[in-house]
């Protein structure tokens, strides 16, 4: 069994246990006589009105009261926000055990029995701190019932609608057709049912992606549960970057009401293999450091290349300021070996003649900002005591107008 499906398990398990209160509070939401009354004195038994007419109607014409369905709510994202954080702790383990890429701190996460799984206090602790983007699921939680409410007053209204087409049977046989109709849709066992699943999905999915963001992932894949062809074709779109679009649309799931598929991370076969705090630091320039690098970038010549000139394109480019070399031939596992090293900047061999200056400038302004800057990092292999360029030319050009004349790499003897 996939471990996905053991999580789903627990979401189905835990969701059920607020599918009741669910159902309570919408069936209390509407106040069914006096939503039939009013209609009624509206529109008596004879008028000719559409369908859609009434449903306009009734969204704009029957109170709700949602008091209740807030309070659930809240209780369900929170117990799925906490399900959410040991479930994407689970699969950060599990897929960094199958890279061998240290997975110790997820061990009592990969250790759940999901089938026993509970939220315990948790929930209620994260209501009174909030957390990550929790607190906008929670904001978001009166725009969700106002959709919710408008389901169902559409869906009364339909009942309504077809209530004035049985009232030539008369009055009182048109009321207790609206009446029992509208009781019947508003306790609606497998909608509550949905809701529950729906809206726990949604914060599972959102405290994995905060926890992801923490833990560095840089890219996500998305596991269907029962999926549908559109979920199906998430699943087979494969890794995406974090915050990125599946062919849904959606950034994570759930893709629509009764979507139950999570993500989980994609996980490199790289462990930091170094002490040295150097190497893993972010180093964020200065404001005037970076635009004492841009106007380098803008004095520097365009490169002399035949190629380019016949192009007219001379100025989208600029001169490598190393050495180039042929490129070496590289295994294609040559990560699984490299190690994080510094390297001076003077000391570098290229591979690329020139650059392109929109790249070397966007590496200037956005250097440091990674959450993870050493998965970025340059791939330097080594070879005859020549340290070659073979990934990451316009980074280490952007460090180099920042003036750094050392640089984080991935270093690898070949
Ligand atoms: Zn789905």
């Amino acid at each position: 069994m996939r471990l996905a499906d053991k999580i789903d398990g627990a979401l189905v398990r835990t969701a059920a246990q607020h599918v009741a209160p669910i159902r309570n509070a919408i069936a209390g939401s509407v106040d069914v006589d006096a939503a039939v009354e009013a209609f009624l004195n509206t529109f008596p038994i004879g008028s000719t009105v559409t369908p859609n007419q009434v449903r306009e109607w009734a969204r704009t014409n029957i109170p709700t009261k949602t008091s209740a369905l807030v309070d659930i709510l809240h209780t369900v994202y929170a117990t799925g926000y906490v399900l959410g954080e040991d479930s994407s702790n689970a699969h950060y383990g599990n897929a960094s055990l199958a890279k061998d890429a240290s997975p110790t701190d997820f061990g009592a996460a990969i250790g759940i029995d999901w089938s026993k799984w509970k939220p315990g206090n948790r929930p209620a602790e994260l209501l009174v701190r909030g957390r990550g983007r929790l607190r906008q699921l929670l904001n978001r939680t009166n725009a969700t019932i106002k959709d919710i409410s408008d389901t169902t007053l559409n869906r009364i209204g339909t009942v309504l609608a077809d209530g004035l087409r049985v009232g030539a049977a008369g009055d009182t046989v048109a009321r207790e057709f609206m009446k029992a109709g509208i009781k019947d849709l508003l306790n609606d066992p497998r909608r509550a049912v949905a809701i529950a699943n729906t809206e726990m999905a949604r914060a599972m999915s959102v405290a994995s992606v905060d926890n992801y963001q923490n833990l560095g992932v840089e890219q996500v894949e998305w596991i269907g549960m029962e999926p549908c062809d559109l979920c199906q074709e998430n699943e087979d779109a494969g890794p995406v970057d974090m915050g990125g679009e599946f062919p849904s649309g959606d950034t994570e799931p759930p893709a629509h009401p009764n979507c139950r598929c999570t993500i989980a991370p994609v996980v490199e076969g790289q462990t930091i293999k170094t002490t040295n705090p150097d190497l893993t630091k972010r180093g964020v320039p200065g404001p005037v450091e970076v635009e004492r690098a841009l106007s380098r970038l803008i004095v520097l010549p365009n490169p002399a290349h035949p190629e380019l000139a016949s192009m007219g394109d001379e100025d989208k480019y600029v001169e490598s300021p190393w050495r180039t070399v042929e490129v070496p031939t590289v295994d294609p596992n040559v990560w699984d070996n490299a190690d994080l090293a510094l390297v001076k900047m003077a000391d570098l061999v290229g591979t690329d003649p020139y650059l392109r200056r929109k790249n070397v400038k966007k590496h200037i302004k956005n250097m440091g900002q990674a959450v993870t800057p050493y998965r970025s990092n340059a791939l330097i292999v080594v070879k005859d005591g020549a340290n070659i360029i073979i990934d990451g030319h316009h980074r280490l050009m952007a460090r180099w107008l920042l003036g750094q004349d050392t640089a984080p790499v991935w270093k690898v003897e070949i």
